[in-house]
């Protein structure tokens, strides 16, 4: 028998063994953390087997075959979870990495600041040592699921005699305290997934730090890379919420929550999956210049999936990650707006009405106001393009004048 017939025929023994719909939710994802079977690719120290990407992936489709539950992977908590799993103390992944999976913590990511989006590393949140812990002070912005997280991936600075990128220090930080204030923003999409947070006098235990001190960039580098390769947002490793029993209960309720964040995601990624089938219905199919667009969008759509198999076959070859991640970043900028061109050709001025007026119940005009957040998050456009000429294609770096001196010396607009 082939070693992925037999990790089937084990993962399905098992679940035959201990699936129950109605038990708790969190009992059972303790079961799958136990067991293995819930991150299959993890270390078997932390609640994996250490199986390699295929063998993952037919462990994922017998859980979702059997309509079972799986351990909770949505938004920023796997993001969390790759981070503390390469750069945090035993301590810390004790800590988190069974909770992350349970889904009884929810995480948010503070990194993008009034002054410092594309240039991260310029950030001036700052953390002082006073004593057995940090005195962080500083302001966060575009920070998605804050008002719901209990932790956050925070990143600071900590040495200001040092050059922009080697005085920056990663904690985790608890959202919950005084010290913390989180206002949340109304986008122009009507929904409100990012908040501005304060930091003021807040305070973060010395056993908090993530990776070494002043090394955070790297730190930050391993979170960033997880996000461009989509370890955010929509993952499900479950049936979902469509079973029988309570535990779908649970699920529904989490999702209310843990999701209502990310429910126009699908329509900020430009809707390409709905272009033919509307297309089709409303009889544009046979608008010469709308064919044409929608085969543009189609092809781009394609490619950059295919792009996206590479990036996996090579995975499961063992290989290095190569330029994908980027590059995909970009395409899915690209295929974003294409194919929101594509509704608007389809549906004209109406995919301006929001709601039950518009095409979709608005969800059309919903396409049209969320696209441009691809390629902002993560990373905007322009920074992709600059990674993609210098690290991949070797061209000459842009010319800095802030990378020679200590940060301190830095001339920037917010004073600290
Ligand atoms: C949906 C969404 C979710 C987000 N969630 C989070 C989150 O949870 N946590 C978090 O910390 N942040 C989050 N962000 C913020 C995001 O990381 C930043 O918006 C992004 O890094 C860009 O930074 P900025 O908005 O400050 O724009 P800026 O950096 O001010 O950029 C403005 C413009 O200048 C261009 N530009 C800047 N520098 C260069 C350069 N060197 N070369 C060429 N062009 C350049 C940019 O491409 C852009 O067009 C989120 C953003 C979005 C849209």
């Amino acid at each position: 028998m082939s070693e992925e017939n037999s990790v089937r025929d084990e993962v399905r023994q098992w679940l035959s063994e201990n699936w129950d719909p109605d038990m708790p939710l969190v009992q059972w994802r303790n079961m799958l953390a136990d067991s293995g079977w819930g991150v299959p690719g993890w270390p078997k120290q932390w609640y994996g087997r250490n199986l390699p990407v295929a063998l993952v992936n037919a462990v994922q489709e017998e859980i979702l075959n059997a309509g079972a539950v799986g351990v909770a992977q949505s938004g920023v908590r796997m993001l969390a979870a790759a981070t503390l799993l390469e750069h945090a103390t035993d301590f810390l992944k004790q800590k988190f990495l069974r909770r992350i999976l349970t889904g009884e913590d929810n995480w948010c990511q503070l990194f993008s600041e009034p002054g410092s989006g594309s240039d991260l590393a310029g950030l001036t949140t700052r953390a002082d040592l006073q004593g057995d812990n940090w005195n962080i002070n500083g302001q966060k912005v575009w920070t998605t699921s804050a008002h719901h997280a209990q932790y956050g991936l925070l990143l600071t600075r900590t040495d200001w005699d040092v050059s922009k990128h080697q005085g920056l220090s990663y904690f985790v930080i608890e959202i919950g305290q005084v010290g913390v204030e989180v206002r949340p923003l109304r986008q122009m999409n009507g929904h409100a997934s990012f908040n501005e947070v304060f930091m003021t006098d807040a305070v973060v235990p010395k056993d908090m730090l993530v990776g070494k001190l002043n090394q955070g960039w790297a730190v930050a580098m391993t979170t960033l890379a997880n996000e461009r390769r989509g370890a955010d947002g929509l993952r499900q490793f479950s049936s979902g919420d469509a079973g029988e029993g309570s535990i779908f209960k649970e699920l529904e309720a989490e999702n209310k929550t843990a999701m209502e964040p990310y429910k126009w995601y699908p329509q900020r990624a430009g809707r390409a999956d709905w272009m033919l089938e509307r297309a089709k219905a409303t009889g544009a199919i046979e608008d010469p210049v709308a064919r044409q667009e929608i085969a543009r969008a189609l092809i781009l759509h394609k490619s950059s999936q295919w792009m996206a198999r590479r990036a996996r076959e090579a995975q499961l070859l063992g290989r290095p990650q190569g330029p994908e991640g980027s590059l995909g970043k970009l395409a899915s900028s690209n295929v974003a707006r294409a194919a929101a061109h594509v509704h608007t050709l389809i549906s004209g001025a109406d995919s301006m009405l929001s709601k039950e007026d518009g095409p979709v119940n608005g969800l059309i005009a919903e396409i049209l106001i969320s696209v441009p957040a691809v390629s902002i998050a993560g990373g905007t456009d322009e920074i992709q393009r600059n990674i993609i000429s210098e690290r991949v294609l070797g061209l000459p770096k842009e010319p800095r004048t802030d990378t020679d001196r200590p940060f301190r010396d830095v001339p920037r607009n917010i004073t600290s």
